[in-house]
């Protein structure tokens, strides 16, 4: 099966950009497949469903958050899962460390977000991760447990799920953790979802300075099924070159 390639472009992009990467990703073989999957700001999600419609395009798309609340009601300025899967959205990263920071993101509002996003059907791609701090302490791996076990208080019943581990002091750094290191998480995530969600199909990614360079190495560790992209994939050679491991 392929690995899952998620190219989180953040608060990033232009109506122009979109309309041009879009029609290169539509184009590549290497990216026009369903595991490659392109995570934008959701006024662009709207422009990207429009052309993948019109070019029959195979990626698949995804929202970087959700709200909360479900369907619909008088919550000004908050998108649903609703909305978010009548444009075909596939995927929904969920607890991204820069929203659990700048946006105070409760593990109450992650659970229900998670559970809206399982009641549309959408995979939710839950995102955990260290600080630097953390780390050196030692205390990592009782830390991920922890934020792990928010998914225990989920009510809906999990078929797919997406846990991306992307280390803080990763992200956007250039500094990557080693195989080892990535290895020892994800194997972790996938003992955790075995126990306790033992219905749930686990796909687990790595994140944090993934590059054209140092993709192929990450996506051919043992226990990597996948990566998720922020700076990289906001240029469309980088992002090609990070698709054809
Ligand atoms: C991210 O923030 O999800 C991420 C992986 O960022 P970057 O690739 O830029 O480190």
């Amino acid at each position: 099966m392929s690995k899952l390639i998620i190219a989180n472009w953040k608060m990033n992009g232009s109506v122009e950009q979109i309309e041009r990467d879009v029609s290169i990703y539509a184009k590549c073989i290497y990216t026009n497949n369903p595991s490659v999957i392109l995570a934008l700001p959701n006024i662009y999600l709207y422009i990207a469903s429009q052309i993948k419609n019109k070019l029959g395009a195979k990626f698949s798309l995804a929202a970087q958050d959700v709200s909360e609340f479900i369907n619909y009601g008088a919550y000004t300025g908050e998108i649903s899962a609703t909305m978010l899967k009548e444009l075909g959205t596939k995927y929904l990263i969920i607890g991204h460390s820069e929203r659990r920071a700048y946006l105070n993101e409760t593990e109450d509002s992650l659970v229900n977000k998670i559970d809206n996003a399982l009641n549309e059907k959408i995979t939710p791609v839950f995102c955990i991760g260290e600080s630097k701090s953390i780390r050196e302490n030692g205390k990592y791996i009782n830390f991920l447990d922890n934020q792990l076990r928010i998914l225990l208080q989920v009510k809906s019943s999990f078929d797919k799920l997406v846990i991306a581990y992307e280390p803080i002091w990763a992200i956007g750094t250039g500094v990557v953790p080693n195989g080892e290191q990535i290895c020892e998480v994800l194997k972790l995530i996938k003992a955790f979802v075995q126990n306790y969600l033992p219905h749930a199909k686990i796909t687990a990614l790595y994140g944090g300075s993934v590059s054209g360079v140092n993709a192929y190495e990450i996506l051919n560790l043992p226990e990597v099924d996948g990566v998720l992209v922020g700076g990289a994939s906001l240029k469309p050679d980088d992002f090609i070159s990070i698709c054809t491991y």
